[in-house]
């Protein structure tokens, strides 16, 4: 444990249900009433209230579920763009507190705070206090803020007095505070982990950082011994200052086998597009320009790259983009080991990047990016894949805006 209280100081600010605070900050009727958010097709809930959460309403739930558990509660379809106009007002209150902000995710960012003390002649906890009264002011919603001296306590601090409460947690304090905490709520350790952890008699995060290293990478691994020195307040993870945009974002990957299959090929395509795409829609990236290449048995490569119509991260059209090189490129007397997808001319994705004769395609970009980020927050609560999209192997003869894929169809996994 730590001797000093600040040798770093982070912040880590989590907006208190989000989506739902944003509908009830256009729509004042609302206040006090328990909302649910939808997924853009309506079909399970994405967001929700204290209130529908005590109710038994859970993130994923379907909304036919949810209904019969809270009938009286409020049903809304989600509107990703508006969320992002309210993310955007906050991190710029953000960045007037410190010049070093990461957008974590729409609605939670850690800052570095280090020297602020001295710079706003106050301690800490005045600072978080009045960083959550400006965000309620400015941007209308409330936000719970923790300052602790690694990312990981920070994180955990902000989840610990919500909504909208401040948690100091300093060095010296760490262990009071992991004792108040469960190994559950430790960013990472997920269900199974915990009852691992349980089996051990690991239960709060003060058993946890009180295991011998080694006990914990023997159970956990290397993930594990990091966390582990990030409770004990040595900080690992630095606060990533404005990200630098990469050259290029792929995925790629070999296929496990050595095959002639053109649907098997495309099956792996298809993932690594629905691999990019989340990369590029979580980091707010577009691609001007994809690469798809194949590698031969003899482990030559084969590849072609084009321009996308609009710069963009839609799964459909790198899905689509793919598809029409793997055409290309495909030879059914050769034997294939790896395939990839490469995105080049990487920009940050920003409103009107369309021309005017785009409209049509700029709607329906939209649609496709609602629908791919409710998919990507439910999996990113529920752990990797529990929703994905199936059914875009299947080849169709027809042609259209889609190519040969078949519509997606969300599945519950
Ligand atoms: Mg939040």
């Amino acid at each position: 444990m730590l001797v000093s209280n600040w040798p770093n100081a982070i912040a880590h600010v989590d907006a208190d249900c989000f989506f739902a605070s944003c509908e009830q900050l256009r729509r004042p009727d609302l206040k006090g009433r328990p909302i649910c958010v939808l997924s853009s097709q309506d079909a399970c809930v994405v967001a929700k209230t204290y209130d529908a959460k005590a109710a038994g309403i859970t993130t994923g739930m379907p909304v036919w579920e949810a209904r019969r558990k809270m009938p009286d509660a409020i049903f809304l379809s989600a509107d990703f763009r508006y969320y992002g106009q309210i993310s955007d007002k906050l991190f710029a209150i953000l960045r007037r507190y410190s010049p070093v902000v990461e957008e974590y995710s729409i609605d939670e960012g850690f800052m570095d705070l280090n020297g602020l003390r001295s710079l706003y002649r106050k301690p800490y906890r005045a600072i978080a206090d009045d960083i959550r009264n400006t965000v309620r002011h400015e941007a209308g919603i409330t936000v719970s803020v923790g300052i602790s001296v690694t990312r990981t306590l920070a994180k955990m601090a902000s989840e610990y007095n919500k909504p909208d409460g401040t948690t100091i947690v300093a060095g010296r304090c760490i262990h009071d505070f992991l004792e108040r905490v469960s190994v559950r709520d430790i960013p990472g350790i997920g269900g199974n982990r915990q009852a691992l952890l349980n089996k051990f008699g690991i239960r709060s995060a003060a058993d946890f950082v009180d295991v011998p290293e080694r006990e914990i990478r023997r159970l956990l691994g290397k993930a594990g011994t990091d966390l582990w020195h990030e409770l004990n307040g040595t900080p690992l993870y630095k606060v990533g200052t404005e990200a630098r945009l990469p050259r290029s974002v792929a995925r790629t990957a070999s296929m496990g086998e050595v095959t002639q299959d053109r649907q098997t090929i495309r099956a792996h395509l298809l993932n690594h597009a629905m691999r990019l795409s989340r990369e590029l829609i979580t980091k707010r990236l577009t691609a001007g320009q994809l690469t798809v290449f194949l590698t031969l048995k003899s482990f030559d490569k084969q590849a072609s790259t084009s321009d996308l119509p609009y710069p963009s991260a839609d799964y459909f059209l790198l899905a689509g983009e793919a598809g029409r090189a793997l055409d290309e490129l495909y030879d059914p007397d050769r034997h294939y080991r790896a395939c990839g997808l490469i995105a080049s001319d990487i920009a940050m994705r920003q409103p009107g990047s369309f021309d005017l004769f785009q409209m049509a395609e700029q709607r329906q970009e939209e649609k496709h990016l609602q629908l791919l980020e409710t998919l990507h927050a439910i999996n990113h609560k529920y752990g990797a894949n529990v929703l994905s999209i199936c059914g875009a192997m299947q080849k169709r003869r027809a042609g259209g805006e889609m190519g040969r894929f078949g519509y997606p169809v969300l599945e519950c996994g």
